[in-house]
């Protein structure tokens, strides 16, 4: 069976980045009926936040990449991380190193002096341990000198590291603490994790984890480095560019279903689709369909994507989804009747929005409460024209049966009464009702706010 995870390390906003690397995850696990794990890699006393956390926690909830079981916190394992570390002493593949911040300095700065490499080797690599001193040390692993390693990796190929360039690196610390390449070794095994998904950023590492696995006599998982996000400028995405944060995205508006579409099409491919549902995606992600060339971030197709998802997400995935939006905008909050007006005009605004503020912005007229106040547009066409027309059309309003076609009927009227072309009856009415020049029809609006409240704009605005 499948197991992935995402191992975010929870030192500041959960970066585009490492959604998308969860989105991966999710999808090759979702799709192949695996487990998906979540592991907050908070091993980094000084640099993990307990708001960075919640930030993760939010960030996959928002974009709905549900994890099994409880997220594992690493710091919390360091125990049977040590344990480890002595586990590859006693089988004699680490060491206990003795030699102090001051000597290793001194080694690298010789070793400059003589254009040798400056890779630490430590003189207790193989000393005995009868001559081991009263000092503190930390353990490292005793890494092969010789030949090569080779990541075989599914988005990279054979990627291969002279084992003579990979130095005898630190699993546990002097003051007995795991460092994170022994911690995601340890953490991954034990969590049964088979195929490790990440950015390439950490290709290096793989090789240098790998002597863990060896050592320890584990299985290395399947790994997929994945090519980091670029900005428009071919540059690694970086604030530079603009928004980073998953929760800037989640603030700006965009539809989770929507961001999943356009990040999972970020450096995967699917013969030309570019439009698609989870459930597709769940059924088509594979690691063969990963690029290996870098991909672009693009504003514009993220949001024609989200504009598509928009136009066809159920009304009460939208209220829940634009109640996100707006607290992690720091909006205020829907009242129950915007909420209530705001479910009925979506079916009239939804069809051409591509975030939720062009969707609210098209809705105004159902948030708005009275009086209604008018932007300078809807103020004009409501004075310079309106004369007499929203009194001849009250009473054939009042009359009518609040339904499209006898309030089509009742605008007709007016119209023969007055000699006027739609557009003149038309718009004092949208001002009146929307207080601006540009809304949805003004049968859809009269439908979405009913008879009282749309004959009481009506009659504010008489005069
Ligand atoms: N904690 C690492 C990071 O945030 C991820 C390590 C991994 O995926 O193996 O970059």
């Amino acid at each position: 069976p499948v197991v992935t995870r995402i191992a975010p390390s929870p030192t500041g906003d959960m970066h585009i980045g490492t959604a998308r690397t969860a989105l991966f995850s999710w999808l090759y696990a979702r799709g192949r009926g695996g487990k998906f794990l979540l592991r907050i890699e908070d091993t980094d006393r000084v640099r993990s936040t307990d708001s960075a956390t919640q930030g993760i926690l939010d960030g996959m909830a928002w974009l709905g990449l549900d994890y099994d079981g409880e997220a594992v916190s690493q710091f919390e394992r360091a125990e049977r991380h040590a344990e480890v570390a002595r586990e590859m002493l006693e089988m004699g593949k680490a060491y206990k190193c003795f030699s102090t911040q001051d000597e290793i300095e001194a080694f690298r700065e010789e070793a400059r002096a003589k254009k040798e490499s400056t890779l630490f080797r430590s003189p207790w690599r193989d000393a005995d341990p009868s001559s081991y001193p009263d000092m503190p040390y930390v353990i490292r692993v005793k890494a092969p000198r010789e030949g090569v390693t080779v990541v075989k990796d599914r988005v990279q190929g054979d990627v291969t590291f002279k084992n003579d360039q990979l130095d005898d690196m630190i699993l546990l610390r002097s003051d007995g603490t795991p460092t994170y390449m022994l911690a995601v070794v340890v953490d991954d095994q034990d969590m049964g994790v088979t195929h490790v998904i990440r950015g390439d950023d950490h290709l290096a590492n793989a090789a240098r984890q790998m002597m863990i696995y060896e050592a320890m006599g584990w299985p290395v998982p399947v790994y997929a480095h994945i090519p980091l996000i670029f900005g428009p400028d071919g540059k690694k995405m970086s604030k530079r560019h603009g928004a980073v944060g998953v929760k800037e995205y989640q603030a700006m508006g965009y539809p989770a279903a929507g961001m999943r579409n356009y990040l999972a099409r970020l450096g995967w491919s699917h013969g030309d689709d570019e439009f698609f549902t989870d459930a597709q995606a769940q059924a088509w992600f594979d690691l063969d369909g990963i690029n290996k060339a870098p991909a672009r971030f693009d504003t514009k197709k993220l949001e024609n994507i989200c504009g598509q998802h928009i136009a066809i997400m159920a009304d009460a995935e939208i209220l829940s989804e634009i109640e996100g939006y707006l607290a992690a905008a720091g909006e205020p909050a829907l009242t129950s009747q915007q909420k209530e007006r705001l479910g009925a005009a979506l079916d009239c605004v939804k069809g051409s929005s591509k975030t939720y503020p062009q969707l609210i912005e098209k809705a105004h007229f159902a948030l708005v409460s009275r009086p209604v106040d008018m932007d300078e547009k809807a103020e004009k066409q409501l004075g310079s024209v309106s004369n007499g027309i929203l009194e001849e059309l009250t009473p054939h309003l009042q009359s009518a049966s609040w339904e499209r076609d006898a309030l089509e009927e009742a605008v007709g009227r007016v119209m023969e009464a007055m000699e006027l072309g739609f557009g003149k009856v038309a718009g004092p009415l949208r001002s009146a009702l929307a207080g601006r020049a540009v809304t949805p029809s003004v049968l859809d609006m009269m439908l979405v706010l009913g008879r009282e409240e749309s004959l009481a704009r009506i009659g504010d605005f008489m005069r």
